[in-house]
């Protein structure tokens, strides 16, 4: 079943420096099934963060539209969960409180937040930092206490863009097998951003080779591989 369709969607960015305009995406069309795994990947230039943005609602396509679970993307929503390659956390507050930082907005009784929070912490391998800070923590531990923040809010997607681009080789190893297993567990769709080969391959079930000048998807893998 499609949950994210993008139909001939272009971004032509002005730079106002060079007075000229950049196409960043060329009439790009791509679906995403649900429960897929899609790897964007393409050298640096070639228009990823643009899509990934426009299917955020970061930003809006100068044509076409982008659909995501039957409705058109007018602007972000919580139906899209985002983590980036920083997780941008509140270095004052604790793990729990920065998982369960969008709930705050949200009514929601106490001992159901609790729960709730509790649940996604143990689900990216936190159990036991709840209440640690985020600079008692390394690298890769700050980018799960991000991705349950995404998870939280159960949004229908979720959105990264090169999340563990500032780790180091081992801990992103490790990352992948930890998000493959996020990934089956919560059931949900990701589009991940990537300028590596090697990353596109290990996580996705899909993925959109892209291109630069102008930016458009050349190729559509699907990855037939058995996981452990
Ligand atoms: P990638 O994520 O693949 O590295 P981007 O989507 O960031 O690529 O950028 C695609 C192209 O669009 C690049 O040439 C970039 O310089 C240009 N671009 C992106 N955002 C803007 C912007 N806000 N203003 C002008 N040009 C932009
Ligand atoms: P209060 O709002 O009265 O401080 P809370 O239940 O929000 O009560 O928090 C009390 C303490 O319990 C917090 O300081 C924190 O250490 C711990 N705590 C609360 N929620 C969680 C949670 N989901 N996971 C782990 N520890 C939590």
């Amino acid at each position: 079943m499609t949950l994210i369709t993008v139909d001939k969607v272009s971004r032509i960015y002005d730079d106002r420096q060079r007075k000229t305009q950049v196409t960043a995406l060329d009439n790009v069309s791509l679906t995403v099934g649900r429960n897929e795994f899609l790897c964007l990947l393409g050298p640096s230039g070639c228009g990823k963060s643009t899509l990934l943005n426009m299917i955020a609602g970061f930003d809006m396509p100068t044509q076409g539209t982008v659909n995501v679970g039957g409705q058109v993307v007018q602007g972000p929503g919580a139906d899209r969960g985002v983590v980036f390659q920083q997780p941008n956390l509140m270095p004052w507050l604790p793990v729990w409180e920065n998982v369960a930082f969008h709930l705050k907005m949200q009514n929601m009784g106490k001992a159901l937040r609790r729960e709730r929070v509790q649940r996604f912490i143990e689900m990216v391998g936190l159990k036991g930092f709840e209440n640690h800070f985020p600079s008692e923590l390394s690298g890769g531990m700050n980018q799960r206490v991000g991705i349950a923040r995404a998870l939280l809010m159960n949004p229908e997607v979720i959105l990264m863009d090169e999340p563990f681009g500032a780790l180091d080789e081992q801990t992103k190893m490790d990352m992948h097998a930890e998000l493959v297993r996020i990934w089956r567990e919560s059931k949900s769709t990701i589009v991940f951003v990537t300028h590596g080969i090697d990353e596109s391959l290990a996580l996705g079930t899909h993925v959109a080779v892209m291109s630069a000048r102008p930016g458009r998807i050349r190729e559509l893998i699907p990855i037939e591989l058995d996981r452990p």
